[in-house]
């Protein structure tokens, strides 16, 4: 069987977290900057239909797609490497993918079979490898197998690509992760569990193409040598994954590898051009050598798991790099601001974001931080609950509302400047039940948002249940918070402004999740700019 289409398989072994999200990344973009157009899937081992509904403690944000998926947090490195935007079909669960054979079974579809693994799940999951494949767009599908090779879940997974190698022969490669550990005891570097996971994956009936070893220490010709032979792949295929400095140097340590090129090789197709990444260099030059530093303060209530806010701090790093300047992120738990402490901890900080989220743990903190920002001048940069908090400190401390609220919080509050929208009301089941994906929103010539884009029509990812009250809005504008940015067909408002204040600006929608390195975002860039100024100031 042929298919034009080719899939790269990336799986993992020895321990999880050794970064297939960014091996997957770097590999895509090199095969990308030599002119192929290739996307990446990720395949989550848990039986939840999607991360909307995990606490970010368990696997870190939840990234959402233009078409409203709720997505695992690998996607948005795949957005900012590739700059080409993910959807639904990139991102599938063993629960999505039980739920969607069930479904069959109920309408009969198996005409009467009994249902197993081997071949109905195994079969929806390589459908859904194949959706990307047979949509025509892509040269190349690299899918990302969640979990380490021996587990359990990941079993099905790990079948499906053993069928889908033997049935598409010449057009599907297995790159296998795994880690060599360093003694420092012994002072040596370690192959066994290597070979262990080699061994462990051809017990399931998959030989690994490439391996690519994550290791503190380089690894020697004889290293190589070794792990060559006893895991059947020829010695170009042993690729050094060394610890970097940044996530997004591993491209060109990649590069340096020929992990590309030995791909290629294996797919059977040619390898003549090199992979252009100028403009890539480019970016890293600019991280490397910063002309100045700014400190800005991230006020939120994951932060003990920085991975809850990954989008944020990669679109600081990409409007740092705009900016030619550093950005060093405050990490500020918004359960521990109060009005005793909050000048203490944020004074010296050259602009304020405050985070996304839920319920109410830490929202007095929040609303703290940005009266802080508000009355001191300090550049803001409200996000979501964010933004709904410097709405709600606006209506207490400006308009002088003191029991103004969201009704996430306080349902029955006499001044609910943040509110549910009416057809959201009988919605109860969790998980989908939110304003989801990308929406249009109508800027305000001349507002710090239009100057940011340089354009007053955008599209920006949503995530949420509760929208600003337009019933107030009068009452805020006259008082000086003016809504720069609405939806052209429902009026709802997506960006406020402070415009008396050197930078005062909330987003309902997510910015973060649409910044990549080709594309830093608007807002972000303006934001470092404004507290660049700040600091000079
Ligand atoms: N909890 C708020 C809402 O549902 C904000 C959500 C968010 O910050 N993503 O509207």
């Amino acid at each position: 069987m042929s298919n034009s289409t080719k899939y790269i398989f990336v799986t993992g072994g020895v321990t999880s977290s050794l970064g297939k999200g960014i091996i997957s990344a770097s590999l895509a973009t090199l095969l990308q900057s030599r002119g192929y157009s290739v996307t990446i899937q990720k395949l989550d081992p848990y039986i939840n239909i999607d991360p909307g509904t995990l606490n970010p403690y368990e696997h870190g944000e939840c990234f959402v797609t233009d078409d409203g998926a709720e997505t695992d947090l690998d996607l948005g490195h795949y957005e900012r490497f590739l700059n080409v935007p993910t959807s639904q079909a990139n991102n599938v669960t063993t629960g999505r993918i039980y739920q969607s054979v069930i479904e069959k079974e109920r309408k009969g579809e198996f005409l009467g079979k009994t249902v197993q693994v081997i071949p109905h799940i195994t079969d929806e999951i390589k459908e859904r490898i194949q959706i990307l494949g047979n949509k025509g767009t892509f040269d190349i599908v690299i899918t990302e197998i969640g979990g380490t090779v021996g587990d359990i879940e990941s079993l099905p997974y790990v079948e499906a690509v053993r069928q889908m190698v033997w049935e598409f022969d010449n057009d599907c490669i297995v790159v296998h992760l795994t880690l060599i550990p360093y003694l420092s005891a012994a002072g040596e570097l370690k192959t066994k569990p290597t070979q262990h996971s080699v061994k462990q994956l051809l017990e399931l009936g998959v030989q690994p193409d490439i391996l690519c070893c994550r290791t503190e220490h380089p690894l020697g010709l004889d290293l190589r040598k070794k792990i060559a032979k006893f895991c059947n792949v020829s010695m170009n295929a042993v690729i050094e994954s060394i610890d970097a400095k940044t996530i997004y140097e591993v491209p060109f340590l990649m590069q340096e590898e020929e992990l590309d090129k030995v791909v290629l090789e294996k797919l059977g197709l040619p390898t003549k051009s090199t992979a252009n990444m100028s403009k890539w260099k480019k970016f890293i030059d600019r991280i490397n050598n910063p002309k100045t530093t700014i400190n800005i303060g991230l006020v939120g209530k994951y932060v003990e798991l920085k991975d809850s806010y990954k989008s944020i701090s990669e679109s600081f790093i990409h409007a740092g790099a705009e900016n030619e300047c550093q950005v060093n992120l405050v990490w500020l738990h918004s359960e521990k601001l109060n009005s005793n402490n909050v000048e203490k901890k944020l004074s010296g900080l050259d602009g304020i974001l405050v985070a996304p989220g839920f319920g109410s743990r830490g929202i007095a903190g929040k609303i703290e931080a940005v009266r802080y920002a508000r009355e001191n001048n300090v550049p803001f940069f409200g996000i979501c609950l964010g933004m709904q908090c410097a709405v709600i400190e606006f209506a207490r401390h400006v308009l002088g509302h003191e029991e103004a609220h969201t009704t996430e919080i306080s349902e029955d509050c006499p001044y609910p400047v943040i509110s549910m929208m009416e057809e959201q009301k009988t919605i109860s089941n969790m998980g989908g039940t939110m304003r989801l994906g990308a929406y249009k929103c109508q800027l305000k010539p001349g507002s710090k948002a239009s100057k940011a884009y340089n354009t007053d029509k955008i599209s920006e990812r949503h995530r949420h249940r509760y929208e600003f009250n337009n019933d107030f809005l009068k009452e805020f504008e006259a008082a000086g918070m003016i809504a720069t940015g609405k939806n052209p067909e429902s009026g709802l408002v997506e960006v406020i402004e402070i415009p008396e204040h050197p930078w005062f600006v909330g987003a309902q929608f997510h910015p973060e999740y649409k910044s990549t390195v080709a594309n830093p975002h608007p807002l972000f860039v303006a934001f470092v700019e404004a507290a660049i100024t700040n600091k000079k100031n």
